[in-house]
């Protein structure tokens, strides 16, 4: 990837981007890392080109399939809201779709798991770490509703999709003291969640963080 692609040019310029920042930091995000990354990350590299030039706009945009990349204002919350739990060297995500938020967790964690069900969605995603040298993120396709068994316990947990109640599963692949942001609802609205598990026991302290609104968490896998 040569340098003007990263960088951008006209509306996904570095002043574009900085715009951003400061109507994320006008919003509330106040964790200096996530602040960075977010300003360092070009997020118009994950959208269609015919939609590049509204990467900077704190909004959820068109990914294909009835899919959406995340507002980056709720990006942002939900990434801070991990990272408050403390250095996380396992995280894993559910519902890769585009690979940003993915992306930005790569830059402030250990080590990525992240799970797909559209097949063409996850392909392109991993098209895109590959060409941005990130090698810390393995992603699969697969049914997140069970989470990803075969690398639990992890430290932290993170859904992008919602499910109508909270997976069992998902609680039981928290390592102690893990973290788990997920939103909760059906399709109209959902609450995002935020769920701790206390220590080494089977008990969590659940909190309920704000009104948001995510694609639905849906079963199987789709070729
Ligand atoms: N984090 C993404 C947001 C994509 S929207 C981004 O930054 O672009 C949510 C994604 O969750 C969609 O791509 C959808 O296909 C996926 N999804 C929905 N149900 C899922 C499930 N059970 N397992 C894995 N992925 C799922």
């Amino acid at each position: 990837m040569n340098s003007i692609e990263l960088a951008g040019i006209g509306m996904t310029s570095q002043r574009t981007r900085e715009r951003l920042i400061q109507r994320l930091i006008d919003q509330g995000i106040s964790s200096q890392p996530v602040l960075d990354v977010i300003r360092m990350t070009p997020r118009h590299l994950f959208l269609d080109e015919a939609l590049s030039h509204r990467a900077y706009e704190d909004t959820a945009l068109p990914i294909g399939f009835s899919q959406t990349l995340s507002q980056p204002y709720i990006v942002a919350r939900m990434t801070e809201i991990l990272l408050s739990a403390g250095p996380l060297k396992k995280v894993l995500e559910i519902g890769t779709g585009s690979g940003y938020q993915t992306t930005i967790l790569s830059q402030l964690v250990e080590t990525v798991y992240t799970v797909e069900r559209i097949e063409p969605l996850l392909r392109k995603a991993k098209d895109r770490f590959r060409k941005l040298g990130l090698g810390n993120i393995t992603a699969e396709l697969s049914d997140g509703s069970f989470g990803w068994e075969k690398h639990a316990l992890y430290d932290g947990i993170i859904t992008t999709a919602a499910p109508q109640a909270v997976p069992e599963e998902l609680l039981r692949q928290m390592a102690p003291d893990g973290i788990l942001v997920i939103p909760v609802g059906n399709g109209i609205s959902q609450d995002l969640r935020v769920l701790k598990r206390l220590g080494n026991t089977a008990e969590f302290d659940e909190e309920i963080v704000e009104k948001v609104k995510f694609v639905p968490l849906l079963g199987g896998i789709s070729r």
